[in-house]
């Protein structure tokens, strides 16, 4: 059964890297009808981040990627945190011990570091392995009974990984496929503390296994881990799942890794949602869709032309073999691109919806007509092609809740002859006879009228735009004299020619 899991530490808020993690996972596991686990990596006490896991949680149910086990939702493999499931580990790291895959270390930091130093001056690199270990304080060097007298008098200790020496180990990854570590460049990692926390590796690699992970899906910058991974899981003698690292998300130009800062200076945010001060995705007016369509594209590849994905089609069309192996572009304009995409594809209602609370926090008075759903929705139906958030529909309709308070100057220089005034004047005539206002009566009428009047459609449509709307902008003018009604159009022609 497929089984895998997400395995964030609740250090902040999550990198959009992350929540791509995440997607890819949880495509992989309900393509394959299998199970998407979250498990919260929180035993480095020093990184822990109040409230961060609620960000995670609260990410993955906006991106509307839940989870199938996890924190609040216990499955047969919990507890999902491992701060919760400490007693657990020292265990594990005993039976290391047992097999002599492991060991006691007591060099303090000042130590090591004196030993660093000292390579460096003759221009090495220290790593402690089968170069260093025997010269260095461990049980391998004191010996059984040394080792028990200074953890029993209370000495502080690790406990260390025993790297193999002169071994060439075959890693296979579903998207980097084969590649050779030389294990000399290993250096014996420390697996627990004598705090009685276990190290990220130890602590992943037991609850992958006991969770019963088959496919372990991560970003690109645990690569580096990926041996030590899979000499832990040979030394407990257990099955190493199958890994699948996942390109870097780069900079949308030059080189290196998206960062936060890059979001900072595009305008556009990063995070997904908002963590503290700063804004994400989600407040910037981003549908989770447009979040999931673009994250899917960022390093996997349909094969096809296809860019427009709903989250079944990608569930359906995902797989790890299309997983690029090189870094993925960040692309800010085409993430807006995919926003006005699915902007098209919400309903009118759903969208007239969420203007309304905008309209509702207005600093204007609009009329309880216009504020009403079934006026805001038509509003919405003539111009969602033109916007892609939500929060640009003020600038492209506040005209038909509120007649401008002021003209385009430009606009009017250009537009205001002699004798507009007198034409629009006109107009009123015409649009006062008028009984049914709908946009096409309207056009029909006014048009015959500057047909029999032998007038230039220049001098009456520029001029009627610029005093209803302001400026000239705006969807079909006949539609917009419909909607703001016959009332309302002719006082705002009255009060452009007084
Ligand atoms: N806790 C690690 C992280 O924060 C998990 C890495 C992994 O998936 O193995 O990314």
């Amino acid at each position: 059964r497929v089984r895998v899991r997400f395995a964030p530490s609740p250090t902040g808020p999550l990198h959009i890297g992350g929540v791509r993690t995440a997607l890819f996972n949880y495509l992989f596991a309900k393509k394959h009808n299998g199970d998407f686990i979250l498990r919260i990596e929180d035993t480095d006490q020093k990184r822990y981040v109040e409230g961060a896991e609620e960000y995670i949680i609260d990410a993955l149910n906006w991106c509307n990627i839940p989870y199938d086990e996890g924190p609040g939702k216990e499955g047969d493999h919990g507890p999902y945190r491992q701060s919760e499931r400490k007693e657990l580990y020292r265990k594990y790291a005993d039976i290391l011990l047992e097999k002599g895959a492991a060991y006691y270390a007591f060099d303090t930091s000042e130590e090591l570091d004196a030993h660093r130093m000292d390579h460096e001056e003759k221009g090495k690199t220290f790593i402690y392995n089968h170069h260093n270990r025997l010269k260095l304080t461990n049980s391998l060097v004191l010996g059984e009974e040394e080792t028990k007298k200074r953890i029993a008098a209370g000495e502080e200790y690790v406990i260390r990984f025993k790297s193999p020496t002169d071994t060439k180990i075959i890693l296979s990854d579903l998207v980097r496929g084969k590649m050779e570590i030389d294990s000399n460049v290993l250096d014996d990692k420390v697996l627990f503390k004598s705090d009685g926390m276990p190290t990220y590796h130890l602590a992943n690699i037991v609850d992958d296994h006991l969770m019963d992970i088959s496919h372990v899906i991560r970003g690109e910058e645990w690569l580096p881990s990926m041996a030590l991974h899979q000499l832990l899981y040979e030394a407990f003698e257990w099955e190493v799942p199958q890994f699948a690292h996942l390109p870097l998300i780069m900079k949308p130009v030059g080189k290196g890794k998206l960062s936060k800062r890059d979001g900072d200076k595009l305008g556009f945010p990063v995070f997904p949602l908002t963590w503290k001060e700063s804004i994400g995705y989600r407040e910037s007016g981003y549908f989770p869709e447009t979040v999931v369509n673009f994250l899917a594209l960022l390093g996997w590849n349909p094969g096809t032309e296809q860019e427009i994905f709903s989250l079944e089609e990608l569930v359906n069309s995902f797989d790890l073999d299309r997983v690029n192996r090189s870094g993925a572009r960040f692309d800010p304009d085409k993430t807006k691109w995919y926003n006005h995409q699915y902007m098209q594809q919400q309903s009118n209602k759903e969208l007239a919806v969420a203007y309304t609370t905008l309209l509702e926090n207005k600093d204007v008075f609009i009329s309880e007509e216009r504020i009403a759903l079934p006026y805001v929705e038509e509003v919405v139906a003539l111009i969602k092609e033109r916007a892609t958030f939500i929060h640009d529909f003020w600038e492209l309709t506040s005209f038909f809740f509120v007649a401008p308070d002021n003209y385009n100057e430009k606009a009017v220089k250009k537009q205001w002859k002699e004798e507009t005034a007198n034409i629009m004047g006109q107009l009123v005539s015409i649009l006062e006879n008028i009984s049914d206002f709908t946009a096409q009566n309207v056009e029909s009428k006014v048009k015959d009228w500057i047909g029999d009047q032998g007038l230039a459609f220049g001098k009456v449509m520029p001029p009627l735009r610029l005093i209803t709307v302001g400026d000239m902008k705006g969807p079909d003018m006949f539609h917009i004299l419909s909607l703001i009604g016959k009332e309302d159009s002719i006082r705002r022609i009255n009060k452009a020619i007084v």
